[in-house]
């Protein structure tokens, strides 16, 4: 077994990467396993550039193998946004039942044919013996106005999975990984890392 660690402190996030690393020779460690806690502010401006931030920082302290993931919710409808800052999206400490209510009355006037989003993942394979590793990946869907569903976290409530005709929060965890940006980013890392 091989231990990668990662660079999160969102339980949910790690499960998720556990449920896609089933089965293959890499154990997903949380950094607070390590006892490890801060991360650096997340400045950049792509998904890219904030999971190469993430990686670095705790590669620096740790070594070994460092994923990290940076990862947001994009309407399309608003440009792109919430985009990197979805888990700051009309403020901070707002709940998410507010920040979909602040969704659902920016896209008033938006017929539900024309709500697209999706989801997208960056992640990063920062390694003490090889190349970095980088990929991107992407989930589409529509943004609904009501909640559905009690599982996953953040957006997933009102995000409808058109595969599956459900929202990302009535899926189970194998059901939601088989399709999520987080599942095929991690999966495009692990098929790029066997190739090395
Ligand atoms: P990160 O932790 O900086 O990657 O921020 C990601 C933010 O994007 C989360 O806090 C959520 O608001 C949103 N997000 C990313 N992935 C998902 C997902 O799979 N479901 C729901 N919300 C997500």
């Amino acid at each position: 077994m091989k231990r990668i660690l990662v660079a999160t402190n969102n339980a949910d996030k790690l499960n998720e990467i556990r449920v896609a690393l089933d089965g293959m020779p890499f154990e997903a460690v949380g950094m607070k396993a390590l006892g490890i806690e801060s991360m650096p502010d997340e400045t950049g401006s792509t998904f890219v550039e904030n999971a190469m931030i993430k990686a670095t920082a705790l590669f620096q302290k740790a070594g070994g193998y460092v994923l990290a993931d940076d990862s947001g919710l994009c309407v399309d409808a608003l440009g792109g946004a919430p985009g990197i800052y979805s888990s700051r999206f009309f403020g901070e400490e707002t709940s998410y039942r507010q920040k979909f209510a602040e969704l659902s009355r920016l896209l008033t006037d938006v017929p539900l044919q024309e709500r697209t989003a999706h989801f997208s993942c960056a992640m990063v394979l920062l390694r003490d013996d090889a190349e970095p590793i980088i990929v991107e990946e992407r989930m589409d869907g529509i943004l609904l106005n009501t909640e559905f569903g009690k599982n996953g976290f953040g957006y997933d409530p009102i995000f409808y999975v058109p595969e599956f005709g459900r929202t990302a929060a009535e899926l189970t965890s194998p059901e939601k990984i088989s399709v999520s940006h987080r599942g095929k980013a991690i999966r495009s890392l692990l098929k790029r890392l066997s190739e090395t």
